[in-house]
């Protein structure tokens, strides 16, 4: 009946996430309002955990890559289940570390790291730093030197796949701005410098494709362009990689029309692929990493607002709306994604509607959505917009100085805070 699996509606007919009922939510704490429900995450920790395990054995490790949504309280789940992390910027750093996070299993990302960002990584002894570019790995090699360290390293690699079209194709010239290109030879030569660097290690490769990808042959095509490389740096420079990343960017489902394959079947389509070119190849396994953000964190979330004005335009459309918009959720403004909404103290009610939902900032393209079918709203009823737990928190800013809204965690029909709702304090907290 809804997209994620954790919804549903309650004798009251309210909508529920994780056994909380959302209307009570949204008296209790406020709206708008960010709801995580632990046990969807961790459920999703868990299925990548085992499919990595059951497919392709110990040689393996999920990092869950923590830009998708990250506050302590997350890194404090997604570690307790195991998983590594991946982080982006020092911000992202510093949580996991206050979090406790175990530093040894998080690597470091970012195309333009600053040597604040690298000298901070080093001293706290990530796992991997993510070498995007050769300037970088100059800049790194004289901060570890510095410090005294011997960092491992991974290469990000831009494997020349195109993920974005259906169909995926090889793209001859790579237009973008992440890692060392292959064709070029440009990986190559970055390799060959990296073998005999003194004060960083080459341990592995890294290569992500894209973002909320359906289909699974991109991934496995850029496996083997991954380990073909590997293989040739082997055989020209005797030097044997050890890690491989493959990256993020599974697809999951925000509407009832998509319908993403199962982690496991991506797990276990990608492991043959592996173990098969690896054999054909003649090289050891390496260790395997992927890197999941979105669909570990976006099924299990959803936001909460309170509807204000109902605005009917007559033969045009209806506006509904609401207590926040693009500065709480920036996904319809930045990419017009869609999702499922549902009013959620009518959520038994038929969506006899199709609707504009729309925020209150000042923008018209602030909207959560166009043609959304939803139940009748009025002033005063709650809204869901469902499968916001990632890409929404971590991309929310405070645009017309709104406050940027709480995030509650529930946990089978508890719930607790896990980040407060901004005051007016907050938002002049830097003013001088
Ligand atoms: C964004 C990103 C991910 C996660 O992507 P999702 O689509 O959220 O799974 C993983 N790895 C890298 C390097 C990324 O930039």
């Amino acid at each position: 009946m809804f997209v994620s699996e954790n919804l549903s509606v309650n004798e009251k007919g309210n909508l529920t996430i994780g056994g909380a009922d959302t209307v009570e939510l949204a008296k209790e704490y406020g709206t708008p309002l960010y709801v995580m429900d632990e046990q969807l995450v961790r459920k999703n920790c868990r299925r990548f955990n085992e499919s990595i395990r059951k497919f392709y054995g110990d040689k393996g490790r999920v990092h869950y890559a923590s830009k998708a949504m990250s506050c302590m309280e997350m890194c404090r789940i997604v570690g307790s289940e195991g998983l590594g992390l991946d982080a982006v910027s020092i911000g992202e750093l510093y949580t996991a570390v206050k979090a406790g996070f175990d530093v040894s299993k998080i690597g470091f990302h970012g195309n333009n790291k600053t040597d604040e960002e690298l000298a901070y990584a080093v001293s706290i002894g990530v796992g991997h730093i993510i070498v995007d570019n050769i300037s970088e790995l100059h800049r790194l090699e004289r901060i570890a030197k510095e410090q005294g360290k011997r960092p491992h390293i991974m290469f990000r690699i831009k494997p020349g796949i195109d993920a974005h079209t259906h169909d995926f194709v090889k793209t001859g010239q790579i237009d973008s701005k992440f890692g060392f290109a292959l064709e070029t030879g440009e990986a190559y030569e970055a390799v060959k410098e990296a073998v005999s660097c003194e004060n960083v290690e080459l341990y592995g490769l890294h290569c992500h494709i894209g973002s909320q990808i359906f289909d699974i042959d991109p991934f496995e095509e850029a496996a083997k362009v991954m380990l073909e490389f590997i293989a040739k740096i082997k055989n020209e420079l005797d030097y044997e990689i050890q890690g491989l990343n493959l990256g993020g960017g599974f697809g999951i489902k925000y509407l009832n029309s998509h319908d993403p394959q199962p982690f496991e079947v991506f797990m276990e389509r990608v492991s043959e692929v592996v173990k098969a070119e690896c054999e054909k190849l003649n090289i050891s396994r390496p260790f395997i990493y992927i890197e999941p953000g979105r669909s570990i964190a976006a099924p299990a979330g959803i936001t909460l607002y309170t509807v204000g004005a109902r605005k009917e335009i007559p033969n045009i459309r209806t506006y509904i709306s609401v207590d926040g918009g693009m500065a709480d959720s920036p996904r319809y403004i930045l990419y017009k994604s869609e999702y499922e909404a549902v009013v959620a103290n009518k959520a038994n009610e038929e969506r006899t509607e199709k609707v504009t939902i729309a925020g209150k900032c000042c923008e018209s393209g602030d909207l959560i959505g166009e043609n959304m079918p939803l139940q009748h709203a009025e002033s005063g009823d709650i809204i869901a917009v469902c499968a916001t737990g990632a890409y929404n928190y971590s991309m929310s800013s405070n645009y017309n100085r709104l406050q940027k809204p709480a995030v509650v965690f529930v946990n089978d029909g508890e719930s607790r805070i896990a980040v407060k709702r901004e005051t007016l304090d907050d938002i002049i907290r830097n003013d001088v």
